[in-house]
């Protein structure tokens, strides 16, 4: 056996070892989901693993109190796997991160003891707040990807995939002011900003259908009145704006604010557009990093699906999309049903079977790839 065949069998070896210890991190992860930012439970239980499987860890780490460093070798290529973990508000692990931490921190344990004799890093950087906090966004501004040679995440999906897509996106608060007044006694003195934030979200469903393809506008109400006996003063939307690139998120914010004047015009309210929480940048993949997961996959009795460019009309945006325009970076996904995240069905697949043999292909699947950049060096040349 060659050398990169036995340090394969020993990977595979580790991870049937560890799968006890990643199932029940996973679960736990899962049975206790904690929003964006407020992952202090998540993060300690995940980061408590990676101490116990040899690797030096800081937590909080990079000023963030609930990102954490988990680092292990002391010299050559710097392979950074990034931990999620944060839920969505009242749909609990619906996007799968119990996942993506478990798989995560699976391979840096795998990793740790071999990174020594194969003269490779790797750090566990524990990422908070994907869903709309931008968390590896300031984790990227305050230096946590420096060096790395490549930065790497497993996500659970509806297909297995080297390469997902995912949109920029952005994320507005559309604010309306009216002034308040009784709402029987004396109607004609109020502004009503519920009014004007109902005419703004149906003057975005009308944009909707003159929309290019690939972009997309989606709403909610965050705001909507406190008494029906009071003509509300204040009302809000939050707004999110998707398109395949940052650049073509400029014509949707001009569809935003379109839509929040004619609200604003016909009540006679005022209104002010807030970006919310940083601009999240397309995915770039890294094609050295697609192939060498592309051939772990197949190895995994798993075929990635191809490519269609008809990906970006319905892909999500991850913050790893900000790291990708700074160093080589992959975002792979494993399916665990025939799903999408963010509904109760997805939630409850994280957790299942399928969501269990996605903890552990994809904790060998990221070895298997951290590996091949530790034999070969940068893939994407010396980042910048
Ligand atoms: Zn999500
Ligand atoms: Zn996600």
């Amino acid at each position: 056996m060659s050398t990169a065949a036995a340090a394969r069998a020993d990977v595979r070896s580790a991870v049937h070892r560890l799968a006890p210890a990643l199932l029940a991190l996973s679960h736990d992860l899962h049975a206790r989901p904690e929003t964006a930012w407020a992952e202090h439970r998540s993060s300690r239980r995940v980061a408590t693993f990676l101490a116990s499987a040899g690797l030096r860890v800081e937590l909080p780490a990079h000023g963030l109190a609930t990102a954490f460093r988990a680092r292990a070798g002391r010299a050559g290529p710097l392979v950074v796997l990034c931990c999620e973990y944060d839920a969505l508000p009242r749909l609990g692990h619906g996007c799968g991160h119990n996942v993506v931490a478990a798989a995560a921190a699976g391979a840096a344990a795998v990793l740790a003891p071999l990174a020594a004799a194969h003269g490779g890093r790797v750090v566990a950087l524990g990422t908070p707040a994907e869903e709309g906090g931008g968390g590896k966004i300031e984790l990227l501004r305050r230096g946590a990807f420096h060096g790395a040679a490549a930065t790497l995440l497993v996500h659970p999906g509806s297909r297995d995939q080297a390469r997902a897509t995912f949109r920029a996106a952005s994320t507005y608060d559309v604010v309306f002011g009216g002034r308040a007044a009784h709402a029987a006694m004396a109607p004609a003195h109020g502004r009503n900003a519920v009014d004007a934030a109902v005419l703004a979200y149906e003057a975005l469903g009308v944009a909707r259908s003159r929309l290019a393809p690939g972009d997309q506008v989606t709403a909610v109400v965050t705001r909507g009145g406190d008494a029906p006996n009071v003509v509300p003063e204040a009302a809000e939307l939050r707004v999110m704006t998707r398109a395949a690139t940052t650049l073509g998120l400029r014509r949707l914010l001009a569809v935003v604010e379109r839509s929040a004047a004619a609200g604003a015009t016909a009540t006679g309210c005022s209104v002010d557009v807030e970006r919310r929480g940083p601009v999240y940048r397309e995915l770039r993949t890294d094609p050295w990093l697609a192939a060498s997961l592309e051939r772990h996959l197949r190895s995994l009795g798993r075929a990635a699906a191809p490519g269609d460019p008809l990906d970006v009309l319905t892909a999500g945006s991850t913050d790893l999309g900000n790291v990708s325009h700074v160093v080589p970076v992959a975002h792979p996904k494993l399916a665990i049903g025939r799903l999408a995240p963010h509904s109760r069905a997805f939630a409850a697949a994280a957790a299942s079977p399928a969501g269990d043999r996605a903890v552990l292909d994809g904790a060998t699947l990221l070895a298997l790839t951290a590996l091949d950049v530790w034999a070969a060096g940068p893939p994407g040349g010396e980042p910048s």
